[in-house]
């Protein structure tokens, strides 16, 4: 049986050590605060800074892992090189992990290197850089820091009177010093889907079906699956996803993320080496096996003969509007008591105001209306009350 670091502790962490328990491994569950979602059902925990360098170097020694497995961006990613050099595997890769832990990186392979289309951008060193580029692209414009996720630090730019402010927003959201920011050309998409996408060590390449996803300041608020796609569209996001995916090398699930449009087409944004947040949906039974079923399976080497699309489902995130450092939730019982419905509650520790803290998930058949279940599922979301 193999030992598994896990490098991060969060919902989606939870849910894959869940599915490795399920057969039969040892997880050591990490992150900066005790008590996180994923150390409530792991073997063993470890709290420590995974951003200082020696501090991992000395969990790993410590532990011995036979498998190293990223759950956040926030680690000091360098390292994982020198652990797969020593035989020790870090999933999907040490390469994988590193471009896309950096915007610049993963922009420069997807869209240069690779051809991939994607929104026009540049990047800034200084507001000065920034209203150039500002002036160069045309509003309006998205502004997000290279190093950040969950919508932080980020802000559209509707004129040149928004440039500041959007420069000194992307300097405190930033994740770690880098000043440099990416600026985007904002995209009119119809829609945004995510791509889960399984490599594997010993088969070919598979996708879910694709999940839509409704974003707020960055955000994931909903998803859906399946997002309805014209099967011409669907094909070139899988042409796409399976390019960039093969480029970053390794197995596991990845969260590809496309904007799409039915004028102008796939348009690749981002992707990460890892369940997605908006994959939380297919814990709504919608396939035959969740995203982290799938993820637990393509790191050990297990085979997955197909995914299997069961049902539509829908999730809708519990955000808390308190503050508590003893979270209690209201509404549970009515998510409960109706049909075709569940929930997870997180178990973190603390809430803080906007925090994510549990997700609603609906599912009903293939040809069910999904603009009714999609109502439904985030007004069930939106009872349930943390106190
Ligand atoms: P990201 O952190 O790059 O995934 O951005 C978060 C969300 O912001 C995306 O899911 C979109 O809803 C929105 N967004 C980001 N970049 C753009 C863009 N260039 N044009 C339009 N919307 C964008």
């Amino acid at each position: 049986m193999k030992k598994i670091l896990l490098l991060g502790s969060g919902e989606l962490g939870k849910e894959f050590v869940i599915a490795v328990k399920r057969l039969g491994h040892t997880v050591v569950a990490c992150d900066s605060y005790a008590g996180a979602p994923a150390m409530q059902v792991a073997d063993e925990c470890r709290v420590f800074s995974m951003l200082d360098g020696e501090a991992l170097e000395r969990v790993v020694r410590d532990v011995q892992p036979d498998i190293i497995v990223p759950e956040v961006e926030s680690i000091r990613t360098e390292k994982l090189y020198e652990f797969e050099g020593e035989g020790i595997q870090v999933v999907p890769s040490a390469r994988a992990v590193n471009f896309t832990m950096n915007r610049k990186a993963i922009r420069e392979l997807a869209h240069t290197e690779l051809g991939l289309r994607t929104a026009e951008y540049r990047y800034a060193t200084s507001l000065e850089e920034l209203q150039q580029a500002a002036d160069a692209l045309g509003y309006p414009l998205i502004v997000k820091p290279l190093m950040s996720s969950s919508g932080h630090g980020q802000s559209k730019v509707d004129n040149a009177a928004g440039v500041a402010a959007a420069w000194a927003k992307a300097q405190t959201g930033a994740r770690g010093d880098i000043q440099e920011v990416i600026v985007e050309k904002f995209v009119p998409f119809d829609y945004e889907i995510t791509l889960l996408t399984v490599t594997q060590k010993g088969g070919p390449t598979l996708f879910c079906a694709p999940i839509g996803h409704v974003q707020k300041g960055g955000d994931y608020r909903e998803s859906f699956q399946p997002r309805v796609m014209r099967p011409e569209l669907m094909e070139e996001a899988r042409r796409m996803a399976g390019k960039v995916t093969e480029a970053l090398t390794g197995a596991g699930i990845w969260g590809v993320e496309f904007f799409v449009s039915e004028k102008e087409g796939v348009i690749f944004n981002e992707l990460s080496p890892r369940p997605h947040d908006t994959g939380m949906v297919t814990l709504a039974g919608t396939q035959n096996l969740n995203e982290f079923e799938l993820h637990a399976r393509a790191v050990l080497g297990l085979p997955i003969p197909q995914i299997e699309q069961y049902r539509q489902g829908v999730s809708a995130v519990i955000l808390s509007s308190v503050e508590s450092d003893c979270p209690d939730y209201e509404g549970v019982e009515r998510v409960c008591a109706t049909p075709r419905t569940d929930l997870r509650i997180f178990g973190k520790p603390v809430a803080h105001v906007g925090r994510r803290m549990g997700v609603v998930v609906c599912w009903d058949e293939l040809d069910a209306d999904q603009e009714v279940l999609r109502r439904s599922c985030v007004e069930l979301a939106g009872q349930v009350r943390v106190k």
